[in-house]
């Protein structure tokens, strides 16, 4: 996935161009503005940023997946805010996986009564799960702790949650999350280059 957050619409409409077709954003007011000018464009919109309750029904009218949640009760409001006409809001899971202190995300042993919940909702559909690992440069450090995650979605699937999807991986740390299993990888700066617009307010 390209994650077009601070990226101008004229660089996602030449990215959508050369082929890409899933774009992921972090905050809400930049990707209304996005989705609005680029609605002629065959896009499948990914939000990936922190959600808080307040901007939960522009996530659910406007996004096809929905990468970060952590929350029962932000998971409970994409659920009845989504419109009827549009099929379930894909979601996945986000972990922390080290606990993280000042880091968005569940514990790993939370992931279950987390996937039951997020299954007991009928306008969403759980895919999977989400991580952001602490910054590293060091392959065997990112690869452990993708690891962890990988058996936390393997636990998943085993005790019966129909999961595909493992959204881990930035431009820093893609290999590693390649060899763990990742799914989609959330690509900025690897694809773009540096980020424009610097956005204040989530
Ligand atoms: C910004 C962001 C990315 C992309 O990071 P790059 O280092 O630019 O590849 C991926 N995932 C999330 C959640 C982000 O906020």
């Amino acid at each position: 996935m390209a994650v077009s957050k601070g990226q101008s619409p004229d660089k996602i409409r030449e990215a959508s161009a050369s082929g890409l077709t899933r774009f992921g954003e972090s905050y809400i007011q930049e990707a209304l503005a996005k989705i609005d000018s680029l609605a002629d464009l065959d896009i499948e919109w990914h939000f990936i940023g922190p959600i808080q309750s307040n901007k939960t029904k522009p996530i659910a009218e406007h996004f096809a997946w929905a990468h970060s949640i952590d929350r029962e009760k932000i998971a409970k409001r994409l659920n009845d805010q989504r419109p009827e006409h549009l099929p379930p809001l894909n979601v996945c899971i986000q972990v922390n996986p080290t606990g993280e202190v000042s880091k968005a995300g569940i514990s790993l042993d939370q992931v279950p009564s987390m996937a039951t919940f997020i299954d007991s909702q009928p306008k969403l559909k759980l895919k999977g799960l989400m991580s952001i690992p602490p910054k590293s440069d060091q392959f065997d450090q990112q690869q452990n702790i993708f690891n962890l995650v990988q058996l936390a979605q393997i636990n998943l699937s085993d005790i019966g949650f129909d999961v595909d999807t493992l959204s881990m991986g930035m431009s820093n740390d893609m290999e590693a999350a390649v060899s763990q299993g990742a799914t989609i990888l959330r690509i900025g700066t690897g694809i773009f280059g540096p980020r424009e617009i610097i956005t204040s307010s989530h």
